[in-house]
């Protein structure tokens, strides 16, 4: 299934290697998106690319070694959209890491760690990347935080603040680019997502890599499964395109019911 609901637009996507980034970069460039792909894996995010240029065609897609918690990192990566697609519409900031552990367990090191990777990357992508997408006429950011961010576990303590952090982050971004866009200037809008469990490697210390794992997760989850990498992959499409153009500031959950419990 292709169609073109990104049609002409510029994307860059981050931790784009595997997982959830690699499913968003696919989706977005088969509805007509070209994608800068990004991530510290930087082979695997131009294998990804390469996939994606055979199936839409040489300028479709480029990949990028990046690392979201470095300033500079981001200003390069941002350069490299501008100079190699001329332009930034889209910016998915997905690249993220999880370790369990109680408040307790969880180590100062631990807590910075998580915190510079799954929170401070996203400031720093939308500062970086803010000038770049007005200039381009404007566009949506798309910040993918989880039901951790939402509801919290004893166990995910350095992981619910960071992911509920993300999704307060975006509401002050999304104000304060509907603020520019009121006096004039080309509107960004900003959303986050919140998945439940979903089918990627991140999950497997979770699994411990067997069906009693799965069947354990499964059974958290009201709907009864866990998701697919395609399954947030679609609310990143709307909340990419146009069809979502009502829409910022707002959490999009993807959770098969367990938060409504
Ligand atoms: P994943 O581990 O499969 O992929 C994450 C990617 O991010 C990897 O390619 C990794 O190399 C990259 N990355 C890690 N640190 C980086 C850094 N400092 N700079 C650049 N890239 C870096 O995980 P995933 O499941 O695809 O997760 C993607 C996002 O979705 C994360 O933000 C995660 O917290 C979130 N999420 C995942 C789930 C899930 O169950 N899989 C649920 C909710 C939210």
């Amino acid at each position: 299934m292709a169609g073109g609901r990104v049609e002409g637009r510029v994307a860059l996507v981050t931790g784009a290697a595997q997982g959830l980034g690699a499913a968003i970069a696919r989706m977005l460039a088969d509805e007509g998106a070209r994608i800068l792909l990004t991530d510290l894996q930087a082979d695997k995010a131009e294998g990804v690319a390469a996939a994606i240029r055979n199936a839409h065609g040489a300028d479709a897609a480029g990949a990028v070694p990046h690392d979201v918690t470095s300033e500079d990192g981001w200003a390069r990566a941002v350069a490299a959209a501008e100079a190699g697609f001329g332009g930034l519409h889209i910016l998915v900031n997905n690249a993220g890491i999880v370790e369990l552990g109680t408040v307790e367990e969880t180590s100062p090191e631990v807590w910075r760690s998580m915190h510079a990777v799954d929170l401070d990357s996203v400031y720093l992508g939308c500062r970086a990347a803010l000038p770049l997408m007005r200039a381009s006429g404007g566009g949506s950011i798309v910040n993918i935080s989880s039901i951790s961010g939402i509801v919290a576990g004893a166990n995910l303590a350095a992981y619910n603040s960071a992911k509920a952090a993300v999704r307060h982050l975006t509401k002050s971004v999304a104000l304060h680019c509907a603020k520019l866009a009121r006096e004039g200037q080309p509107l960004v809008r900003c959303n986050s997502v919140h998945p439940v469990f979903i089918d990627t490697p991140m999950i497997a210390p979770l699994t411990g890599g067997d069906e009693a794992g799965r069947g354990r997760l499964e059974r958290q989850i009201p709907i009864g499964r866990i998701g697919a990498p395609e399954d947030v992959a679609y609310a990143v499409l709307y909340l990419a395109s146009e069809e979502s153009r009502l829409m910022t500031g707002a959490e999009l959950v993807l959770d098969g019911g367990l938060s409504a419990q």
